[in-house]
């Protein structure tokens, strides 16, 4: 006959004694005479409403009926507290998917920084075989405006950083050329190139092949021609060792 809630509440013993002592109490009040103020009573009306109003059932009520109360009472209640129980590992599961998500996003941007703070030399395991302003006839302006990476016709060229290609293609002296925009604002230019991996608008990132070195344009052999640049133009240039080392480069 107990009615067991997963808390293990066990509520009828409650119940019958109070109901007992109520009709005890009633019964001293009505030989007192006291009866007649008990309705009247605002402090004992909303103490107890349910009881004072109920006061007739209650005495007449069979065994089985509170019993039923109860029974539904403490379904009510084991229903009740199964709902709150779900609702609290919803909520839990919401806020550690929160948490999962912020995570990735911290890795995301944290990849993200480390990406644009990476440069790396645009020839692997080469030289400068030729300085910045170095003086020669080869020039138009009679200074070199970039560096020269040794590099036999073939080699990998890559993207110093992260950036965007601005610009592909015939570039007179230079030949075939590359110029991105960097992350940072600043312009690298890849000049005398055998042939052109990628296209304008193409994002890049540190160390990404963009074209095979040649000896396209104004040469007098294989090599890789890089400037650094506050512009896309030619005229803009900036020393290339110093901007390279400046982002971590070893040259
Ligand atoms: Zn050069």
């Amino acid at each position: 006959m107990a009615f067991m809630c997963a808390t293990g509440k066990h509520r009828k013993p409650g119940r019958v004694k109070r109901t007992t002592a109520q009709a005890a109490g009633v019964a001293a009040l009505t030989t007192t005479g006291v009866i007649g103020t008990l309705a009247a009573s605002p402090a004992l009306a909303a103490e107890n409403p349910t009881e004072q109003t109920g006061l007739v059932p209650v005495l007449t009520m069979t065994e089985d009926v509170p019993e039923q109360i109860d029974a539904q009472a403490a379904a009510q209640q084991h229903a009740a507290e199964q709902k709150a129980a779900e609702e609290a590992a919803a909520k839990a599961a919401a806020k550690r998917a929160e948490e999962v998500r912020a995570a990735k996003a911290r890795a995301a941007r944290e990849a993200e920084r480390k990406l644009l703070n990476t440069f790396v030399a645009p020839i692997a395991h080469s030289y400068v075989s030729t300085g910045y302003q170095a003086s020669s006839s080869l020039w138009s302006s009679g200074s070199h405006t970039g560096i020269d990476f040794h590099a036999a016709s073939g080699t990998a060229v890559h993207a110093v950083g992260s950036g965007t290609v601005v610009s592909t293609g015939w570039g007179g002296a230079y030949g075939n050329q590359i110029v991105i925009r960097m992350a940072d604002g600043m312009y690298t230019q890849y000049g005398h190139l055998s042939s052109i991996g990628v296209t304008v608008g193409q994002k890049v990132v540190p160390g990404q092949q963009i074209a095979l070195s040649g000896a396209t344009g104004n040469v007098t052999g294989p090599h890789l021609h890089f400037e650094a640049r506050t512009t896309p133009e030619y005229g803009s240039d900036v020393d290339p060792v110093a901007y390279l080392r400046k982002h971590g480069v070893d040259l």
